[in-house]
This record gives structure tokens, C-alpha cells and sequence, in this order.
């Protein structure tokens, strides 16, 4: 994957900075994926696309997710 060559950063989520819940290291890199969700509507299923930011751990590949309002 060509994309996971950036450089590592620091990030910060609502003013707190973001920790790896693994490994406890504080570089990742960024990534904004998009989701498909579904809900159910009687006997439909309404899909729906939600947009995230995920932050992987540049120590050990931990994988944070967080969906974006
Ligand atoms: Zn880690």
C-alpha cells in the first residue's frame, strides 16, 4: 500500500492527544475511510454512507476509528 507512506503525526481528538491503545505510542497515520451503514425500514434497507477518520498506530498497526459528524 503506497498510501501508508506518509509520515507519522501526533493526533489530538477533542483536545485530548490520541494514544495508542496498544502500544501506548503517540505517532500515527491518518486515513479517512468511507462506510456504508444500514437501517432497516420495515422490510427495506436503507444504506446510507458515513464518512470516518482512522488513525493507525505507526508502532503497531492498531487501527482507531472515528466516525465523523
Ligand atoms: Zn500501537
Amino acid at each position: 500500500m503506497k498510501s501508508l507512506s506518509d509520515e507519522p503525526t501526533r493526533i489530538e481528538i477533542d483536545g485530548q492527544p490520541l494514544r495508542c491503545h496498544h502500544c501506548s505510542r503517540d505517532q500515527f497515520h491518518r486515513r479517512r475511510l468511507r462506510r456504508q451503514t444500514a437501517s432497516a425500514t420495515g422490510m427495506r434497507v436503507d444504506w446510507q454512507e458515513a464518512m470516518s477518520q482512522a488513525f493507525i498506530c505507526a508502532h503497531c498497526g492498531f487501527l482507531h476509528e472515528f466516525l465523523t459528524h
